[in-house]
């Protein structure tokens, strides 16, 4: 793509290959703010629950009535953002399996990632960011300086979910963790709108035998 370059680094991924815990890091290193935007997708799903919807499809009007007044605000921060929803502040509430599970259903939806697209455009533009997410080097700002596409094979994702999980509480089989990151994956990869895909100028991290410093030195050097 020709035009302006943005000084931004686009994270994107598949679930559990590391992209907030490098994109945090890298960010403190450079000086930069980090947004993982996969916070955005988990407040809409939060706005869904608190609002009580219960029947999960895009038609459905109390769906388009929470997206047509959906009010988020991100406070992008060096260590991440705070995100609140009507005012208030539910950066603490967006990382339970409940919220996940439906973060990744409402992620396909067109109309839900037309709602997020200028707030993330906005921020993105302002550079001096690290993004994470999905269709940050494809669709949100195809114009960064530097576009990473992180993968890692999926046992070795599952087991850092696993970890994830277990500090949280929350301990489950191996193989049901892996199932559920396959099936994320799969959403991820087959929906007809921004699907998880390399952009054609990103370069690809396979962060499987890394460790998290060696990934995070191999991003810098390369933004610099
Ligand atoms: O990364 P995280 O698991 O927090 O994201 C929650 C969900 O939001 C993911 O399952 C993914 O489907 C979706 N997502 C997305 N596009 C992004 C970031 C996240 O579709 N840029």
């Amino acid at each position: 793509m020709s035009g302006a370059r943005i000084d931004a680094i686009a994270i994107d991924g598949p679930a559990s290959s590391g992209k907030s815990t490098l994109a945090r890091e890298v960010a403190r290193r450079l000086g930069f703010v980090f947004l993982d935007t996969g916070s955005l997708y988990r407040a809409v799903a939060l706005a869904f629950l608190s609002a009580g919807v219960s029947r999960f499809v895009e038609e459905d009007p109390s769906v388009a009535r929470i997206l047509s007044s959906l009010d988020i605000a991100v406070t992008p921060g060096p260590t991440g953002a705070r995100i609140s929803l009507g005012g208030l502040d539910v950066t603490d509430q967006l990382r339970t399996e409940e919220v996940g599970a439906l973060a990744s259903r409402i992620s396909a939806w067109p109309k839900v990632r037309m709602a997020l697209f200028e707030l993330q455009r906005r921020l993105a533009l302002a550079g001096r960011i690290v993004m994470d997410g999905r269709d940050i080097g494809t669709v949100i700002l195809p114009e960064a300086r530097l576009k990473i596409f992180l993968v890692a094979d999926p046992e070795t994702r599952a087991r850092r979910r696993q970890k994830d999980l277990e500090s949280q509480g929350d301990s489950r089989p191996l193989e049901t963790v892996l199932a559920d990151i396959l099936e994320r994956d799969r959403r991820d990869r087959e929906r007809p709108v921004s699907p998880l895909i390399q952009a054609p100028d990103a370069l690809l991290l396979d962060t499987t035998r890394l460790s998290i410093d060696e990934a995070v030195t191999w991003i810098v050097d390369r933004y610099r």
